[in-house]
């Protein structure tokens, strides 16, 4: 059986570890540098943490949950993701404080050694034939370069790396971001702080959530009947795929219904009509990531929340500068505390890990321009070594897990036939790499997320981030891995001992 590392153990390497463990390999180990699993969701303790795709979709399509209501908050999740290692005996692969540092390719023996460094000790090298990195796209936390960020005398921290010992009661709390964590995070924080200030560089598009709990009756009838599980999953994966996807193009059947609809609840639930403007997109809805929200809204209006749209100059010891206007304008806003929620380096798939392939080839260097992969899951140059979540396989519409699960297929078809075929290592063709790379830019060059300038989705102005169709689209072309796509090195032939 093949020794397989598995990198990261959030959805997508505990996926592929209860897959593997269904198909009765068990010659796997999972390596999490936390002290805990859960990746994304064992990370972002923020208040108001949670999913926003209804949880029913947002899990494994094998294993149901009792979920409470249809979009669970982050210590739900975190408990499902618990539940499944230990339902599925993921417990005994899994090392934690583990971290990965370099993965280096043995071209004699067609294996890779991995060195895995704790911090403070000492490192150790184990030999795998074949690595997957799961290390997400969003586990980075990005801070934003603002001169004298790091002179504030009170405390900063950043929305993925919460310090739950600050007691924001009674404080003025600045939020630097507005994006998917400043939504969620900010209506919470709001109702005990004296008061919260936004600093906004782009309105998002926000639609209602709609959440609510589930009755009794509902989580009866879900236990019981896989029909009406099926049912729910398929109903909130239909509505994903008609509404979400469309909004994807630039050409859109729905986007004006849409941002008329984003628009409306926005004017009734916000009375000051300064703060609506500063709160509406001037950019196509669906060029960044819509967000749902029932609370921020309301928290702006309900409680002393301020938008700042003007750019942030400097920070000081008590206060962020912000200037405006023609004649650039200095405005000081005293503050306590500030959170930093600018999101993550989405574009490092790798970092901080060095992957030294066949000939001393670096993928850091290589994905300098870009990261780039075959159906975002092996890269020409590297054999035996594959992506989940890996470039151009983010969703702007559905569930990520989807995905995940039909990347978990493709590594499962090539470990069956290479173990059938008795060939050691497979490394994807450059030709076949490329042409996949140049029909994503095609169809890219159609998509609502090249109508705007920046975002966590482009690198350079290439979309390096998502996936370009649906999600059925990528569950067929990853039902099978085509052999015939890559350059196949056999096992050697075992001679007899004389
Ligand atoms: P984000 O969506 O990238 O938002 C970052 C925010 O910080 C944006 O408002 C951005 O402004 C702002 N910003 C970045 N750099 C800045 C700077 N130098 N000065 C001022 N403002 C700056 O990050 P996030 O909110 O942490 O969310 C990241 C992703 O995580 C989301 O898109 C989503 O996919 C995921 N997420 C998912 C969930 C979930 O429920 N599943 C929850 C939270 C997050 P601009 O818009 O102008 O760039």
């Amino acid at each position: 059986m093949p020794r397989i590392a598995i990198i990261g153990s959030g959805f997508a390497g505990m996926g592929l570890g209860i897959q593997l463990k269904q198909q009765g390999i068990d010659t796997f180990t999972i390596f999490e540098k936390a002290d805990a699993i859960g990746g994304t969701w064992r990370a972002n303790t923020y208040p108001g943490a949670e999913c926003d795709i209804p949880s029913a979709l947002y899990s494994y399509s094998f294993e149901n949950f009792d979920w409470p209501n249809k979009w669970s908050h982050q210590p739900v999740i975190k408990d499902y993701l618990e539940h499944c290692a230990e339902t599925y005996g993921l417990w005994a692969h899994i090392r934690l404080e583990t971290p990965v540092t370099e993965l280096r390719w043995v071209e004699e023996v067609g294996a890779w050694d991995v060195d895995a460094t704790p911090e403070g000790g000492e490192t150790t090298t184990e030999r795998y034939d074949v690595v997957v990195s799961a290390t997400g796209q969003l586990s980075r936390p990005r801070w934003p370069d603002i001169d004298g960020l790091d002179s504030f005398a009170g405390p900063v921290f950043h929305s993925a790396e919460w310090d739950h010992s600050v007691d924001l009661k009674g404080k003025r709390v600045a939020s630097i971001g507005a994006g998917a964590s400043a939504v969620q995070y900010v209506p919470q924080i709001a109702k005990d702080a004296a008061k919260v200030t936004v600093f906004q560089r782009t309105p998002n598009w926000i639609i209602p959530k709609n959440d609510r709990d589930y009755t009794e009756i509902e989580k009866s009838l879900i236990r019981r009947s896989r029909v009406a599980r099926n049912l729910r999953r398929f109903m909130i994966f239909a509505r994903a795929e008609l509404l979400g996807y469309d909004l994807m193009h630039q050409k859109s059947f729905v986007r004006d219904f849409m941002q008329k609809f984003a628009v409306k609840n926005l004017q009734e639930k916000i009375s000051d009509p300064d703060k609506v403007a500063k709160l509406t997109p001037d950019y196509p809805m669906g060029a960044k990531r819509v967000l749902f929200s029932d609370d921020f809204y309301e928290a702006i209006e309900e409680h002393d929340v301020d938008i700042v749209t003007d750019r942030i100059d400097k920070v000081t010891g008590d206060a962020i500068v912000t200037v405006s206007g023609m004649d650039q304008d200095h405005v000081e806003h005293q503050v306590d505390v500030i959170v930093v929620g600018t999101g993550f380096h989405t574009q490092d798939f790798l970092t901080p890990m060095t992957v030294t392939g066949p000939e001393g080839r670096n993928l850091n260097e290589q994905w300098q321009e870009g990261p780039q992969a075959h159906l975002g899951l092996t890269v020409s140059g590297f054999p035996n070594l594959f992506f989940m979540y890996g470039p151009n396989t983010n969703l702007g519409h559905n569930s990520i897990v989807l995905m995940i699960e039909s990347q978990c297929r493709y590594i499962l078809s090539a470990l069956r036939q290479m173990a059938a075929r008795s060939i050691q290592a497979i490394e994807v063709k450059a030709e076949v790499q490329q042409a996949y790379n140049d029909e994503l830019s095609r169809r890219l060059a159609d998509s609502a997320w090249v109508l705007i300038e920046d975002s966590w989705y482009l690198q350079g102005g290439k979309v390096t981030n998502n996936w370009v169709g649906r999600t059925t689209e990528y569950r067929r072309r990853t039902n099978h891995a085509d052999l015939d796509e890559y350059h196949l090195r056999p096992k050697p032939a075992l001679t007899k001992a004389g």
